[in-house]
């Protein structure tokens, strides 16, 4: 019956020291101290022994079953604390790694060009005016000397909300806008820069885009004032070197209207595919005010002259920066927007 205890306690030692988890452990606890485990089955089978023998081998059972237990116990600490260990190791912070650096961000390049304007023409004592993207009729059209069935609406094919309401096609209704705010007073000095809506979608439109428009009311003004303001406004833009040209044409709120043309940025004039081989490229829209926008505004059209022109905010950008499709001004690559910095 001793040899017997010994054989249990060192297998039971063995196999406790050779545990490697915690569910393990537990099994082998059972397995010898548990109710049906093998020492309770040693220690039932001592009726078998001679009765004089009996108080040794029981205390020394009792002996080993609080051996064992402790045992037991201390592995099943020294195998949490590895545990412990792995996990610390696993999850451990290297204080020592250099930090995310924190990603500084920039303007959009449309966003540099409209403060380039801004620049520009406060400098020249324009005061920046705003107008809302949602527009009526009245003012999108109607006051700019576009009625109904002008044809010039198809132009600039739109937006309707209801039959009044409609996203403003361009920033001219600002124009309006901003000599209703202030008639008769003099002078009217406005910059506007907003965003427009068309029905148009391809590598040079999108059906969301940015204008400037500017506009000047006052005594005397004439077409020269209105030359000698674009003039420096494209040689501050595009720099130093910039021609500008003038071509007749029509716009329903101007007369007379005249599209305005710089030198060539890529050639400098002398001809290449971008301009198509005419040295010069169409950068925007302008003329003198028409009296009847002047009168519908407010103003007496005998008193008073103005001139005014729009721009579209891309068209510039891409000249400037050399972009050949309008549509990575809204993608969001970043690939793209980063070359700004
Ligand atoms: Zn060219």
């Amino acid at each position: 019956m001793l040899d017997k205890l010994k054989e249990l306690e060192d297998e039971a030692k063995n196999k406790i020291e050779g545990v490697s988890d915690l569910e393990e452990l537990k099994t082998l606890k059972v397995r010898y101290l548990g109710k049906k485990g093998e020492l309770t089955r040693l220690l039932r089978s001592l009726g078998s022994v001679p009765a004089e023998d009996r108080p040794v081998i029981g205390k020394k059972a009792n002996a080993l079953r609080e051996e064992l237990e402790r045992v037991i116990e201390l592995r099943e600490q020294s195998l949490q604390d590895e545990q412990r260990q792995e996990k610390w190791e696993k999850e451990r912070i290297d204080v020592t790694l250099p930090g995310w650096p924190a990603t500084v961000g920039q303007r959009h390049p449309l966003t540099m060009i409209i403060d380039e304007i801004k620049e520009i023409f406060t400098g020249l004592g324009f005061q920046l005016a705003y107008g809302p993207d949602i527009e009526t009729d009245y003012y999108n059209f109607e006051a700019l000397n576009i009625p109904a069935d002008h044809p010039a609406r198809d132009m600039q094919d739109s937006f309707y909300i209801t039959d009044e309401f409609l996203l403003r096609t361009h920033t001219s209704p600002v124009q309006i806008r901003s000599m209703e705010r202030q008639a008769p007073k003099l002078p009217v000095r406005i910059i506007c820069l907003g965003k427009v809506y068309r029905r148009d979608d391809d590598a040079t439109h999108s059906p969301m885009f940015h204008q400037c428009e500017g506009l000047v009311v006052d005594t005397d003004i004439t077409f020269a004032d209105l030359k000698g303001t674009l003039d420096l406004f494209a040689r501050e833009m595009f720099g130093p070197e910039q021609r500008v040209r003038f071509r007749p044409s029509f716009f329903p709120f101007t007369e007379p209207s005249a599209e305005v043309d710089i030198s060539c940025i890529m050639c400098s004039g002398k001809g290449c595919r971008t301009c198509s081989y005419t040295g010069w490229l169409e950068i925007l829209g302008s003329g003198m005010v028409h009296p009847r926008v002047l009168e519908v505004s407010g103003y007496n059209p005998r008193e008073v002259t103005g001139f005014a022109f729009g721009m579209g905010i891309e068209r510039i950008a891409m000249l400037k920066y050399g972009i050949g499709d309008l549509r990575l001004f809204f993608s969001n690559d970043l690939r793209f927007l980063k070359q700004f910095s």
